[in-house]
């Protein structure tokens, strides 16, 4: 179980699932409490978020909703960049407590170019919930509020993400060898 394969691709075992439920079950605690008498609204972005999402909010005592979105990105009319778009964002987050839940957070960008069609919506507060986080790699100004594991700047599958649609299904989490 220590070395796998995805389509041409080793890779090493990184996270065990011991691991990652584990503090997954501290992040839940820490929102438990910081949300104690709220009813946070999360928004867990799809696709690699699901396992995440799912474990996260099962460990929730206080009263919560959740939805799922996807990210969208086309080129602006005026060559101004990417512009990120959602889809299934159906409900109104005005005045909510509003915590967006990513499986990754690599260079920001994705998260960096979407806070602000959020933010448009006012909802009354915004944290950011990511299980992992690629500190070396972000380079958009970003507040991560709740971090699983800060790792390297290496390709990972597993727990929800994919090299090219497979590794999805793993419990683990895995980091391209060499
Ligand atoms: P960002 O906009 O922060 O640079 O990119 C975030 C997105 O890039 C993630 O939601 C994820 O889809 C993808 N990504 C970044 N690093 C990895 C990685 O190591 N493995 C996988 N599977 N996807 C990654």
């Amino acid at each position: 179980m220590g070395a796998i394969k995805v389509h041409d691709k080793s890779f090493d075992i990184y996270l065990s699932e011991a691991t990652i439920q584990e503090r997954i079950g501290e992040l839940a605690a820490s929102i438990n409490r910081d949300y104690a008498g709220k009813r946070p609204f999360f928004i867990a972005v799809l696709n690699g978020s699901f396992m995440f999402a799912s474990d996260l909010f099962k460990q929730l005592t206080i009263d919560a909703e959740i939805c799922f979105i996807k990210l969208a990105s086309y080129k602006g009319m005026k060559s101004s960049g990417n512009v990120v778009t959602s889809i299934g964002l159906d409900d109104d987050i005005f005045g909510k407590d509003v915590i967006i839940v990513e499986d990754i957070v690599d260079t920001g960008k994705t998260l960096h170019d979407f806070l602000p069609k959020l933010e448009h919506q006012q909802p009354a507060s915004m944290r950011i919930a990511t299980l992992l986080h690629k500190s070396e790699a972000t380079t958009y100004p970003l507040t991560l509020d709740y971090v699983g594991f800060d790792i390297p700047n290496k390709f990972v599958v597993g727990y929800g993400l994919d090299y090219d649609g497979l590794g999805r299904n793993l419990k683990e989490i895995y980091q391209l060898a060499g």
